[in-house]
Protein backbone atom coordinates (compact mmCIF):
# COMPACT_ATOMS: atom_id res chain seq x y z
CA UNK A 1 0.00 0.00 0.00
CA UNK A 2 0.96 3.60 -0.31
CA UNK A 3 0.72 6.61 1.69
CA UNK A 4 2.58 9.30 -0.07
CA UNK A 5 0.84 12.32 0.45
CA UNK A 6 0.10 11.95 3.72
CA UNK A 7 2.38 12.97 6.63
CA UNK A 8 2.89 10.86 10.02
CA UNK A 9 3.70 12.75 13.03
CA UNK A 10 5.50 10.42 15.44
CA UNK A 11 6.48 11.58 18.86
CA UNK A 12 9.20 10.14 20.82
CA UNK A 13 11.05 8.33 17.68
CA UNK A 14 14.52 9.34 17.76
CA UNK A 15 14.92 5.67 19.14
CA UNK A 16 13.15 2.30 19.79
CA UNK A 17 9.75 1.61 18.54
CA UNK A 18 9.24 5.60 17.55
CA UNK A 19 12.10 5.30 14.80
CA UNK A 20 11.23 2.11 13.64
CA UNK A 21 7.43 3.00 13.33
CA UNK A 22 8.54 6.61 11.43
CA UNK A 23 10.91 4.56 9.16
CA UNK A 24 7.96 1.60 8.25
CA UNK A 25 5.85 4.47 7.65
CA UNK A 26 8.26 6.27 5.27
CA UNK A 27 9.03 3.62 3.84
CA UNK A 28 5.37 2.79 2.53
CA UNK A 29 5.55 6.48 1.31
CA UNK A 30 4.02 8.55 3.96
CA UNK A 31 6.19 11.42 4.52
CA UNK A 32 7.47 11.58 8.78
CA UNK A 33 7.58 14.49 11.37
CA UNK A 34 10.09 12.69 13.71
CA UNK A 35 10.56 14.15 17.62
CA UNK A 36 12.08 14.02 20.54
CA UNK A 37 12.76 16.70 23.66
CA UNK A 38 16.48 16.95 22.65
CA UNK A 39 17.12 19.42 19.29
CA UNK A 40 21.26 18.32 18.41
CA UNK A 41 22.60 17.52 14.66
CA UNK A 42 21.95 14.09 14.56
CA UNK A 43 18.67 14.72 15.46
CA UNK A 44 17.85 16.30 12.33
CA UNK A 45 20.71 14.29 10.71
CA UNK A 46 18.30 11.48 11.19
CA UNK A 47 15.48 12.84 9.82
CA UNK A 48 17.84 13.96 6.48
CA UNK A 49 18.91 9.79 6.29
CA UNK A 50 15.18 9.03 6.18
CA UNK A 51 14.15 11.40 3.84
CA UNK A 52 16.99 9.94 1.38
CA UNK A 53 16.97 6.27 2.39
CA UNK A 54 12.92 6.03 1.20
CA UNK A 55 12.60 9.56 -0.80
CA UNK A 56 9.86 10.87 1.18
CA UNK A 57 10.14 14.39 3.22
CA UNK A 58 11.34 14.13 6.77
CA UNK A 59 11.51 16.74 9.62
CA UNK A 60 12.54 16.42 13.05
CA UNK A 61 10.97 18.96 15.09
CA UNK A 62 12.18 19.50 18.82
CA UNK A 63 8.90 19.30 21.27
CA UNK A 64 8.87 18.15 25.15
CA UNK A 65 5.68 15.41 25.43
CA UNK A 66 6.06 16.57 29.38
CA UNK A 67 4.70 20.09 28.41
CA UNK A 68 0.88 20.00 27.13
CA UNK A 69 2.14 23.17 25.67
CA UNK A 70 4.99 21.54 23.65
CA UNK A 71 2.53 18.89 22.41
CA UNK A 72 -0.16 21.08 21.24
CA UNK A 73 3.35 23.53 19.19
CA UNK A 74 4.42 20.03 17.79
CA UNK A 75 1.03 19.45 15.53
CA UNK A 76 0.85 22.91 14.79
CA UNK A 77 4.57 23.51 13.60
CA UNK A 78 4.36 20.28 11.67
CA UNK A 79 1.20 22.23 9.97
CA UNK A 80 -0.01 18.61 8.89
CA UNK A 81 -1.40 15.91 10.31
CA UNK A 82 -2.84 12.41 8.35
CA UNK A 83 -1.43 10.05 10.64
CA UNK A 84 -0.45 10.46 14.38
CA UNK A 85 1.67 8.02 16.38
CA UNK A 86 1.46 8.70 20.14
CA UNK A 87 4.26 6.89 21.02
CA UNK A 88 7.14 8.80 23.28
CA UNK A 89 7.47 7.22 26.84
CA UNK A 90 9.51 6.52 29.76
CA UNK A 91 9.63 3.97 32.54
CA UNK A 92 10.84 3.60 36.72
CA UNK A 93 10.52 0.36 38.00
CA UNK A 94 10.32 0.57 42.09
CA UNK A 95 7.74 -0.86 44.99
CA UNK A 96 4.84 2.23 45.15
CA UNK A 97 6.41 2.84 48.84
CA UNK A 98 9.15 3.83 46.83
CA UNK A 99 7.96 5.14 43.84
CA UNK A 100 9.22 8.91 43.44
CA UNK A 101 6.26 11.05 43.05
CA UNK A 102 7.81 13.03 40.52
CA UNK A 103 8.33 10.14 38.72
CA UNK A 104 4.86 9.21 38.99
CA UNK A 105 3.87 13.15 37.52
CA UNK A 106 6.37 12.38 34.96
CA UNK A 107 5.05 9.08 33.56
CA UNK A 108 1.30 9.93 33.57
CA UNK A 109 2.68 13.29 31.66
CA UNK A 110 5.28 11.73 28.99
CA UNK A 111 2.74 8.78 28.67
CA UNK A 112 -0.51 9.48 28.97
CA UNK A 113 -1.18 13.23 29.18
CA UNK A 114 0.66 13.91 25.93
CA UNK A 115 -1.43 12.11 23.84
CA UNK A 116 -4.95 13.75 25.02
CA UNK A 117 -2.56 17.17 23.78
CA UNK A 118 -1.74 16.50 20.39
CA UNK A 119 -4.98 14.07 19.62
CA UNK A 120 -6.99 17.37 20.61
CA UNK A 121 -4.60 19.36 17.93
CA UNK A 122 -4.86 16.83 15.31
CA UNK A 123 -8.27 15.59 15.24
CA UNK A 124 -9.54 19.41 13.64
CA UNK A 125 -6.89 18.88 10.84
CA UNK A 126 -7.97 15.32 9.83
CA UNK A 127 -11.79 16.34 9.98
CA UNK A 128 -10.59 19.15 7.36
CA UNK A 129 -8.76 16.42 5.24
CA UNK A 130 -11.43 13.89 5.70
CA UNK A 131 -9.52 11.20 6.36
CA UNK A 132 -7.06 10.10 9.38
CA UNK A 133 -5.47 7.59 11.85
CA UNK A 134 -4.26 7.90 15.27
CA UNK A 135 -2.03 5.11 16.94
CA UNK A 136 -1.15 5.20 20.56
CA UNK A 137 1.57 2.93 21.31
CA UNK A 138 -0.14 1.56 24.31
CA UNK A 139 1.65 -2.09 25.42
CA UNK A 140 0.31 -5.34 27.09
CA UNK A 141 0.27 -3.41 30.52
CA UNK A 142 -2.65 -1.33 29.29
CA UNK A 143 -3.96 -4.70 29.26
CA UNK A 144 -2.36 -6.04 32.22
CA UNK A 145 -0.30 -5.55 35.21
CA UNK A 146 2.98 -6.22 37.27
CA UNK A 147 4.39 -5.49 40.31
CA UNK A 148 6.60 -2.47 40.65
CA UNK A 149 5.62 -0.60 36.98
CA UNK A 150 2.54 1.14 38.95
CA UNK A 151 3.38 4.56 37.34
CA UNK A 152 3.61 2.84 33.86
CA UNK A 153 0.79 0.46 34.02
CA UNK A 154 -1.41 3.23 34.89
CA UNK A 155 -0.55 5.57 31.94
CA UNK A 156 -1.16 2.80 29.46
CA UNK A 157 -4.37 1.23 31.04
CA UNK A 158 -5.60 4.68 30.23
CA UNK A 159 -4.02 5.13 26.85
CA UNK A 160 -6.41 2.30 25.82
CA UNK A 161 -9.42 4.19 27.48
CA UNK A 162 -8.49 6.95 25.71
CA UNK A 163 -8.05 5.16 22.32
CA UNK A 164 -11.41 3.67 22.84
CA UNK A 165 -13.42 7.50 23.89
CA UNK A 166 -11.33 9.16 20.69
CA UNK A 167 -12.93 5.96 18.51
CA UNK A 168 -16.38 6.47 19.56
CA UNK A 169 -15.69 10.53 19.42
CA UNK A 170 -14.68 9.75 15.89
CA UNK A 171 -17.15 6.37 14.91
CA UNK A 172 -19.10 8.84 12.20
CA UNK A 173 -16.11 11.01 10.58
CA UNK A 174 -13.15 8.84 8.46
CA UNK A 175 -11.15 9.02 11.34
CA UNK A 176 -10.06 5.87 13.59
CA UNK A 177 -8.03 5.74 16.94
CA UNK A 178 -6.72 2.33 17.85
CA UNK A 179 -3.83 1.32 20.41
CA UNK A 180 -1.10 -0.97 19.47
CA UNK A 181 -0.39 -3.14 22.81
CA UNK A 182 3.36 -4.61 22.17
CA UNK A 183 4.96 -7.22 24.69
CA UNK A 184 8.59 -6.84 25.30
CA UNK A 185 10.26 -5.30 22.63
CA UNK A 186 14.08 -4.86 23.09
CA UNK A 187 15.00 -1.19 22.54
CA UNK A 188 16.89 1.63 24.87
CA UNK A 189 13.71 1.80 27.37
CA UNK A 190 14.20 -2.34 28.33
CA UNK A 191 17.49 -2.29 28.01
CA UNK A 192 17.54 0.14 30.65
CA UNK A 193 15.25 -1.39 32.86
CA UNK A 194 17.81 -4.63 33.18
CA UNK A 195 19.25 -3.34 35.95
CA UNK A 196 16.24 -2.22 38.46
CA UNK A 197 15.22 -5.11 37.85
CA UNK A 198 18.06 -7.22 38.48
CA UNK A 199 18.53 -4.87 41.36
CA UNK A 200 14.56 -6.05 42.30
CA UNK A 201 14.63 -9.69 42.02
CA UNK A 202 18.65 -10.24 42.83
CA UNK A 203 19.04 -11.94 39.30
CA UNK A 204 21.79 -11.58 36.83
CA UNK A 205 21.04 -10.17 33.46
CA UNK A 206 19.92 -13.22 31.49
CA UNK A 207 17.95 -14.60 34.26
CA UNK A 208 16.18 -11.22 34.24
CA UNK A 209 15.64 -11.83 30.43
CA UNK A 210 14.43 -15.21 30.25
CA UNK A 211 12.80 -15.20 33.85
CA UNK A 212 11.25 -12.14 34.32
CA UNK A 213 10.79 -10.22 31.14
CA UNK A 214 10.21 -13.21 28.68
CA UNK A 215 8.67 -15.32 31.38
CA UNK A 216 5.28 -13.55 30.66
CA UNK A 217 5.71 -13.44 26.58
CA UNK A 218 5.04 -17.40 25.85
CA UNK A 219 6.62 -16.92 22.59
CA UNK A 220 9.86 -16.21 24.46
CA UNK A 221 10.81 -14.00 21.89
CA UNK A 222 10.98 -10.28 22.05
CA UNK A 223 8.70 -8.64 19.43
CA UNK A 224 10.18 -6.04 16.65
CA UNK A 225 10.23 -2.60 16.11
CA UNK A 226 9.48 -3.52 12.28
CA UNK A 227 6.39 -5.67 13.55
CA UNK A 228 4.83 -2.73 15.40
CA UNK A 229 5.46 -0.20 12.25
CA UNK A 230 3.73 -3.30 9.78
CA UNK A 231 0.78 -3.08 11.94
CA UNK A 232 0.80 0.87 12.46
CA UNK A 233 0.72 0.93 7.98
CA UNK A 234 -1.56 -2.01 8.66
CA UNK A 235 -4.07 0.33 10.78
CA UNK A 236 -3.77 3.22 7.85
CA UNK A 237 -5.09 0.62 5.00
CA UNK A 238 -8.39 0.87 4.05
CA UNK A 239 -8.44 -2.46 5.31
CA UNK A 240 -8.81 -1.45 8.80
CA UNK A 241 -10.90 1.46 8.51
CA UNK A 242 -13.70 -0.26 10.44
CA UNK A 243 -10.93 -1.03 13.27
CA UNK A 244 -11.67 1.46 16.00
CA UNK A 245 -11.48 2.32 19.30
CA UNK A 246 -10.13 -1.25 19.73
CA UNK A 247 -6.27 -2.70 21.14
CA UNK A 248 -4.19 -4.73 18.84
CA UNK A 249 -1.63 -7.18 20.64
CA UNK A 250 1.53 -7.61 19.52
CA UNK A 251 2.84 -9.73 22.20
CA UNK A 252 3.89 -13.72 21.63
CA UNK A 253 0.21 -14.55 23.67
CA UNK A 254 1.25 -12.73 26.92
CA UNK A 255 -2.11 -11.49 27.32
CA UNK A 256 -3.98 -14.94 26.35
CA UNK A 257 -2.33 -16.25 29.61
P1 LIG B 1 12.89 4.23 23.87
O1 LIG B 1 13.45 4.71 25.16
O2 LIG B 1 13.82 3.57 22.89
O3 LIG B 1 12.16 5.39 23.12
C1 LIG B 1 11.37 6.33 23.77
C2 LIG B 1 11.28 7.54 22.90
O4 LIG B 1 10.54 8.54 23.60
C3 LIG B 1 12.66 8.13 22.59
O5 LIG B 1 12.69 8.60 21.28
C4 LIG B 1 12.74 9.29 23.59
O6 LIG B 1 13.61 10.29 23.14
C5 LIG B 1 11.30 9.73 23.60
N1 LIG B 1 10.97 10.54 24.76
C6 LIG B 1 11.17 10.29 26.07
N2 LIG B 1 10.76 11.33 26.81
C7 LIG B 1 10.29 12.25 25.96
C8 LIG B 1 9.74 13.56 26.12
N3 LIG B 1 9.61 14.12 27.31
N4 LIG B 1 9.36 14.22 25.00
C9 LIG B 1 9.52 13.69 23.78
N5 LIG B 1 10.03 12.46 23.57
C10 LIG B 1 10.41 11.76 24.65
O7 LIG B 1 11.68 3.26 24.26
P2 LIG B 1 10.75 2.28 23.40
O8 LIG B 1 10.87 0.94 24.01
O9 LIG B 1 11.00 2.46 21.96
O10 LIG B 1 9.32 2.84 23.81
C11 LIG B 1 8.49 3.54 22.92
C12 LIG B 1 7.04 3.38 23.35
O11 LIG B 1 6.68 2.00 23.25
C13 LIG B 1 6.77 3.78 24.79
O12 LIG B 1 5.53 4.42 24.89
C14 LIG B 1 6.73 2.46 25.51
O13 LIG B 1 5.95 2.51 26.68
C15 LIG B 1 6.11 1.58 24.46
N6 LIG B 1 6.34 0.15 24.65
C16 LIG B 1 7.60 -0.35 24.65
C17 LIG B 1 7.77 -1.72 24.82
C18 LIG B 1 9.12 -2.35 24.82
O14 LIG B 1 9.22 -3.52 25.20
N7 LIG B 1 10.16 -1.67 24.39
C19 LIG B 1 6.66 -2.55 25.00
C20 LIG B 1 5.40 -1.99 25.00
C21 LIG B 1 5.25 -0.63 24.82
Amino acid sequence: MTLSGKTAIVTGSNSGIGLGVAETLAQAGANVVLNSFTDRPEDHALAARIAKDHNIQARYIQADMSRGEDCRALIEKAGACDILVNNAGIQHVAAIEDFPPEKWDAIIAINLSSSFHTIAAALPMMRIAGWGRVINIASAHGLTASPYKVAYVAAKHGIVGLSKTVGLETAEDPITCNAICPGYVLTPLVEAQIPDTMKEYGMDRETVIKEVMLARQPSREFATTGQVGETAVFLCSDAAAQITGTTISIDGGWTAL
